[in-house]
C-alpha cells in the first residue's frame, strides 16, 4: 500500500521510524532543555573537519518498537538516554531526513521523527546505564534560547522554535 505521506522518490527506500522528546525544565526563571552529545560523529562532519572534533548537540531520540505508541517511545528513549524522566505535554511535529548507512551496505534510508514536547519528572541528568554510553557521550541541561544555535541539525532547530512559540502561547505550562 502506498503511503501519501511519504514522497514517491522515497517509497522504494528502507524507512526507519523513530520518536523523541524536548524535555522542559525551568531553572530559576528560565527554560533549560535536555540534549545529547551522540558518541558517533556522522560520516560526513568527521571527513570534513580539519581540527578536534566539535560537540555534535541533539535531541533525545530512537526506534518506535513494535507495539509501542511514539509518545511512549519519546519518555523510554528520553529515560534511557538523558537518565530523566519526564511526562507528555504535546505532539510537535514530525521531522523528514535520508541518511546513508555507515555500515553493511551502506543503504540509503529515509527516516522520519517525531517530537513531543514533555515535562521534567524526576531524575538526575546524565545518570545512565552503563551500556547507554555506547550511544551516548554525555547528556545536558542547556538554555532553551541557546537550543536553536546549538543543536546540529536543522530538523531539530525547527523543533525547538515550535517548542518555543508553545511555550509563548501556553504562559501558564
Ligand atoms: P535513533 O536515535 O533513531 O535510534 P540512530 O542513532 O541509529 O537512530 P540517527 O540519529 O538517525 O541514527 O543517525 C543516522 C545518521 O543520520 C547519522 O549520520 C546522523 O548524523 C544523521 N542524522 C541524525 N539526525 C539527523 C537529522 N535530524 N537530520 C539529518 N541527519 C541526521
Amino acid at each position: 500500500m502506498t503511503n501519501s505521506l511519504v514522497p514517491v522518490k522515497f517509497e522504494s527506500m528502507l524507512r526507519e521510524i523513530s520518536a523523541g522528546g524536548v524535555v522542559l525544565h525551568k531553572q530559576g526563571a528560565d527554560w533549560s532543555i535536555a540534549v545529547i552529545e551522540p558518541q558517533k560523529e556522522p560520516a560526513e562532519k568527521a571527513s570534513a573537519r580539519k581540527s578536534a572534533p566539535k560537540a555534535i548537540f541533539a535531541l533525545p531520540k530512537g526506534l518506535v518498537d513494535p507495539g509501542e505508541k511514539p509518545d511512549q517511545t519519546a519518555i523510554r528513549e528520553v529515560y534511557e538516554e538523558t537518565g530523566i524522566t519526564a511526562l507528555p505535554i504535546t505532539k510537535l511535529g514530525d521531522i523528514k531526513y535520508v541518511y546513508v548507512r555507515s555500515w553493511g551496505d551502506g543503504q540509503r534510508v529515509f527516516k522520519i521523527v517525531s517530537f513531543y514536547l514533555l515535562r521534567y519528572q524526576s531524575g538526575s541528568i546524565d545518570d545512565i546505564a552503563p551500556e547507554m554510553r555506547i550511544e551516548v557521550r554525555r547528556a545536558s541541561w542547556i538554555p532553551m534560547n541557546e537550543a536553536a544555535k546549538k543543536l546540529a541539525y536543522r530538523g531539530e532547530r525547527d523543533i525547538i522554535r515550535r517548542a518555543q512559540e508553545y511555550l509563548e502561547q501556553h504562559p501558564e505550562a
